[in-house]
């Protein structure tokens, strides 16, 4: 089909300086736990997205000096030889498809605590950056940057900048956000500073300028430089000649950059989940910014819909679209719009499970797309899979595991059935969805639907219970199984060790009011999942009028959020809604009037009021179908277990592991190559030295 005309805009090509983006569509730079040890791993990752018709697309920060070391967090750098090979990989990679490669070049100042090269931290006046979390803190503390250390931060710009042209990036960026070194330079807060980088803000935006006209003169121009900025608290400070801090700072740098890349300042608020923060939400704080430069502007904001990417471009937002999650979620996103195919976008819902990769320290996995960062290791693309099964597949339970294993299933060629107990798809999606904030999230249900019921071959069979019998009497040749987990009432003791069900009056879990179950309040909620379950059923039913608390082993409430900057907006929806809070306790016992609590580490304790309980804690997977079969079944060819039947998780997990069932079934175990990636080392390293005495 071809595209609509309304989308042509998005296909015009943007001049970036000496460079020109062959569409509108701009991967920025994002965070994909992918290092220079995996070179191959982050080249497919990224390349699948050049392949998909982004016109840029970056890298995530990448250090231009040792002294910029976020370890154990999982950063690029560009400090030596060895390098340039690793980023070269992944720049040839993405020229094949004719997309440009950025570098986002990153010194993380105060905020890199250089665990590894424990070099001190450096800052413009010696502010701390404020870590709230226990992952990002650390006792040292940054030292105040001196006349030569500028000097040697301008140098390491330089120098990272002819590295990366040699390791060839189109577009160089000087990063000024997310409480990064030059971030620090530009706000008051950090920037105490009496000399010509210090007070007004002509001052403070000194180093940035210096930093651009650096990158730019080490390539001589042949590169095209990026200004990346946050503008949130900039643009909350008053100004004497200007609207805003924000709006001076653009005025000043409006004709350094090449292109401008505009952004929030907080990862809770630039990469915000759905469930409290809508698409779009960054335009109140950068819809200023083309007002003031004639350079193209790039910003983000989980955009999924060309109708709103459309807008921002014709009311002059934005000049480029900025995608990071939908560009994980769908590589394929502008290949889809241009070829008028919208309706099959794998849109982003906002759960945030990718981010959450970067704080554990590992690649980026997606709830969406379960073949991001699987690549290269395992071969997956995201649109394709070898069309060269022959056979049928039954595949019982509908829920994101089953839909997903279908879906993988039928673009394999096999006839598949997929069976459901329910009168509607969607499993655990169908109530999860409904709680409070969390509508976005049946997309996963919905894409794979509506591809399903595009499929001749895959056929969909509602309201069927299936028994082992039925399954034998089907006849596939192959079966799955993905009857989903079933929450137990079982308690949490001190020291993390399960304690037994709770056996009294109104003890309920996430399943029993998923069943309807009337709940009486005051209700206490108490959580030792802590992912979203047990913060979402406590807004659920404060929504409904009950006197709710929440009560959690954890040291915050829905403490797993951090993972995926959902808590701080966790803990504000639970003020609006007065939810009480209680942490650091545990249930130890309930009878239907009283609720008995205690301190986990001192073992104090007390009595709240309440005529419910709910318990958030443990999921068992396991299905008796499965055992049955197992037990008796014979006449098929293969019989898998897959998704939280199989070991329960979020529901990225059950979609990984449908997806893995399905590229799986039919093959034998040496027909499945599972790659490991290799740094490049450089040569001196390899030369043993001599130890100095
Ligand atoms: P997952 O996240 O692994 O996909 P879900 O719990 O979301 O798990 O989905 C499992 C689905 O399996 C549910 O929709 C449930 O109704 C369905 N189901 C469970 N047992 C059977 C069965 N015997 N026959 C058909 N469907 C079943
Ligand atoms: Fe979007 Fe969730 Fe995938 Fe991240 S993990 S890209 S938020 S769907």
């Amino acid at each position: 089909m071809p595209r609509a005309p309304r989308f042509d805009t998005l296909f015009e090509p943007v001049r970036i300086g000496p460079k020109t983006a062959k569409n509108r569509f701009f991967q920025v730079p994002h965070a994909s736990g992918m290092t220079n040890a995996n070179p191959h791993v982050r080249a497919a990752f990224r390349a699948t997205k050049a392949e998909g018709g982004w016109g840029v697309i970056s890298t995530g920060a990448c250090s231009v000096h040792p002294s910029s070391d976020d370890s154990p967090f999982p950063f690029a750098s560009l400090w030596d030889e060895a390098d340039i090979r690793a980023h070269a990989v992944m720049t040839e990679a993405v020229h094949a498809h004719g997309a440009l490669a950025a570098v986002e070049l990153w010194h993380g100042g105060a905020a890199a605590v250089n665990r590894t090269s424990r070099l001190a931290p450096l800052s413009p006046s010696g502010v701390p950056w404020m870590a709230t979390h226990v992952g990002f803190m650390s006792a040292a503390r940054p030292k105040v940057m001196d006349a030569g250390d500028i000097r040697d931060l301008i140098r390491w710009h330089e120098e990272a900048a002819v590295r990366a042209e040699r390791a060839g990036f189109d577009i160089l960026y000087v990063y000024a956000g997310m409480g990064y070194l030059p971030y620090q330079f530009l706000l008051s807060d950090y920037n105490h500073r009496t000399d010509a980088y210090g007070g007004s803000v002509e001052n403070r935006v000194r180093l940035v300028a210096e930093l651009i006209d650096a990158v730019r003169e080490a390539t001589q121009g042949r590169t095209a430089v990026a200004l990346r900025l946050s503008l949130q608290e900039l643009r909350a400070r008053p100004s004497q000649i200007a609207a805003s801090e924000a709006h001076e700072v653009i005025s000043f740098l409006k004709d350094a950059p090449d292109l401008f890349d505009i952004k929030m300042d907080y990862s809770t608020a630039d990469c915000a989940p759905s469930r409290y923060v809508a698409e779009g939400s960054h335009e109140p704080v950068v819809d200023f910014v083309k007002t003031l430069t004639g350079k193209p502007v790039v910003g983000v904001g989980r955009f999924t819909s060309p109708d709103t990417m459309v807008s921002m471009v014709k009311r002059g937002v934005l000049d480029l679209i900025g995608g990071a999650r939908p560009s994980i979620a769908d590589p394929f996103l502008p290949k889809k719009i241009e070829e008028g195919r919208e309706d099959e976008i794998r849109e982003c819902i906002g759960c945030n499970i990718c981010i959450s990769s970067w704080h554990d320290g590992v690649w980026v996995r997606c709830t969406q797309n379960p073949t991001a960062g699987e690549e290269w290791r395992r071969g997956w693309h995201p649109e394709r899979v070898r069309p060269d099964a022959a056979g049928s597949v039954l595949v019982v339970g509908g829920g994101p595991a089953g839909l997903e294993a279908a879906l993988t299933l039928g673009r394999r060629g096999y006839q598949v059935s997929l069976a459901e107990k329910a009168r509607d798809f969607g499993g655990r999606l169908l109530w999860e969805t409904r709680l409070p904030g969390l509508r976005e999230w049946f997309r996963v249900a919905d894409y794979r639907l509506g591809q399903l019921r595009k499929m001749p071959n895959v056929s969909l069979f509602a309201e069927s219970d299936l028994t082992a019998a039925d399954v034998q009497e089907f006849g596939a040749d192959h079966v799955v199984v993905a009857t989903g987990a079933r929450w137990t009432a079982t308690l949490c003791g001190a020291n993390e060790i399960p304690a037994a069900p709770l056996d009294a009056p109104r003890v309920y879990t996430p399943d029993d009011i998923a069943a309807g179950v009337k709940i009486e309040g005051p209700v206490a909620v108490f959580d030792f999942d802590n992912y979203y379950m047990g913060s979402a059923i406590a807004e659920h039913l404060a929504a409904r009028g009950l006197t709710t608390t929440y009560i959690t082993t954890a040291g915050a409430a829905q403490a797993w959020g951090f993972m995926t900057n959902e808590q701080p907006l966790v803990h504000q929806a639970f003020l609006k809604a007065g939810i009480g809070y209680r942490t650091l306790e545990i249930v130890t016992g309930f009878d239907g009037a009283m609720l008995g609590l205690a301190q986990i580490f001192t073992g104090e304790r007390r009595g709240i009021a309440s005529r419910s309980l709910v318990i958030v804690g443990q999921r068992t997977g396991g299905s008796a179908l499965y055992d049955a079969l197992r037990a008796e079944g014979t006449g098929f060819r293969s019989l898998a277990l897959t998704g939280d039947a199989n070991a329960p998780g979020a529901i990225a997990h059950a979609v990984w592991q449908g997806h893995r069932t399905a590229r799986e079934v039919g093959l034998a175990e040496a027909e499945i190559a599972v790659l490991r990636d290799a740094p490049s080392a450089a040569r001196d390293f390899l030369e043993p030295r001599e130890a100095a005495q």
